[in-house]
């Protein structure tokens, strides 16, 4: 058995990645290993920035957006010396194996160690669910909750206003965050990346047939991959003789206590994590598929697409008219 694992955040932070380290943590110690908390991603494992765990490290982090661990981007790590120290730190320290929560691009990270000889279990960690072996990743269910309330918030005053209000959320190069944002807040348009859309059709057409039928204040949501939202705004009003505002949601979306769903996912994933690294077992993705928690080849997961439910996206607008 395994006696020694490593535990990191790397890429974008999600709330629910400090669920995901306890449960490590916990496991990790229930089973007798030492578990060290590596700092930065994959910078502190090419400086050797860690600290070691016991289980009383994680308590009350359950309930706490961002990551006890903090996060980076490192380009050094993806060069064959980044790569070669962070090896070194792991012989050094006698890590056997390690746990990588983050998104796609912190796995690419994950199957280069698991390929030189670190078993990597990767564990899906970004509010944007754009992985495509993954159902869900950690943080979506937080983040489209905080847009919900937000956008709640900017519907109560261009309600009260008459005004039209253009909204947009984050994704990365994904809709998925938007497309169900916009059905829970009921957008009267939503545009994402995967969906090729006609502006005039899809949004001011669209706006003028709800005006017709007597709705005078309106929400368009925007994916980040497509911005652009002042000038959408500045032509709606034109166009439309609605008074338009933009806001750009930014990072508050990226932060925040875990919802219930982000926190019991996230404890699922970090167990499943550890009890594969054990046996030594890596170059794993836990993922959910139909609710259950499973494991994947890395190299598969990375091969896979994230498709958009077009079923989903034709009912939002068949809905919000
Ligand atoms: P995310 O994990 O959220 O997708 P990034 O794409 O920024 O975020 O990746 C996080 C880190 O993972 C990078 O800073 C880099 O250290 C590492 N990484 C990303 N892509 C690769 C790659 N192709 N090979 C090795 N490491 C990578």
């Amino acid at each position: 058995m395994i006696k020694t694992i490593g535990v990191l955040t790397s890429g974008g932070d999600a709330p629910g990645m400090n669920a995901a380290i306890r449960a490590v943590v916990r496991a990790g110690c229930e089973l007798g290993m030492k578990v060290y908390a590596i700092k930065r991603g994959y910078n502190g494992l090419m400086e050797d920035d860690m600290y070691e765990m016991n289980l009383r490290s994680v308590s009350d982090i359950i309930n706490r957006g961002g990551t006890i661990l903090y996060s980076a981007r490192s380009s050094r790590f993806k060069t064959e010396e980044g790569m070669q120290d962070a090896i070194n730190t792991c012989k050094k320290r006698g890590i056997e194996g390690l746990v990588v929560i983050g998104g796609d691009g912190s796995f690419r990270g994950a199957r280069d160690l698991s390929l030189r000889g670190i078993p990597c279990v990767a564990i899906p960690g970004t509010i944007d669910n754009d992985i495509g072996c993954c159902d869900y990743t950690i943080g979506y269910d937080t983040s489209m909750n905080t847009i919900m309330q937000m956008v709640d918030r900017i519907r109560d005053t261009a309600e009260s206003h008459d005004r039209c209000a253009v909204v947009e959320v984050m994704g990365r190069g994904a809709g998925y965050l938007a497309l169900t944002s916009g059905i829970a807040c009921g957008a009267t348009s939503t545009l994402i990346p995967e969906v090729p859309f006609d502006f005039e059709r899809d949004v001011i057409d669209r706006m003028k047939r709800t005006q017709k039928s007597g709705k005078v204040h309106f929400v368009i949501i925007v994916s980040e991959a497509i911005g652009g939202v002042e000038e959408m705004a500045k032509r709606i009003q034109a166009e439309t003789g609605v008074e338009t505002r933009a806001t750009i949601l930014g990072h508050v979306q990226r932060g925040g206590s875990p919802t219930a769903k982000d926190r019991i996912v996230a404890s699922q994933m970090g167990y499943h994590a550890v009890q594969l690294l054990k046996d030594g077992i890596g170059n794993r993705v836990v993922a959910m598929q139909k609710e259950k928690i499973l494991d994947i080849d890395i190299f598969e997961a990375l091969n896979m697409k994230n498709e958009i439910d077009l079923n989903m996206y034709k009912m939002s607008l068949d809905i919000s008219i």
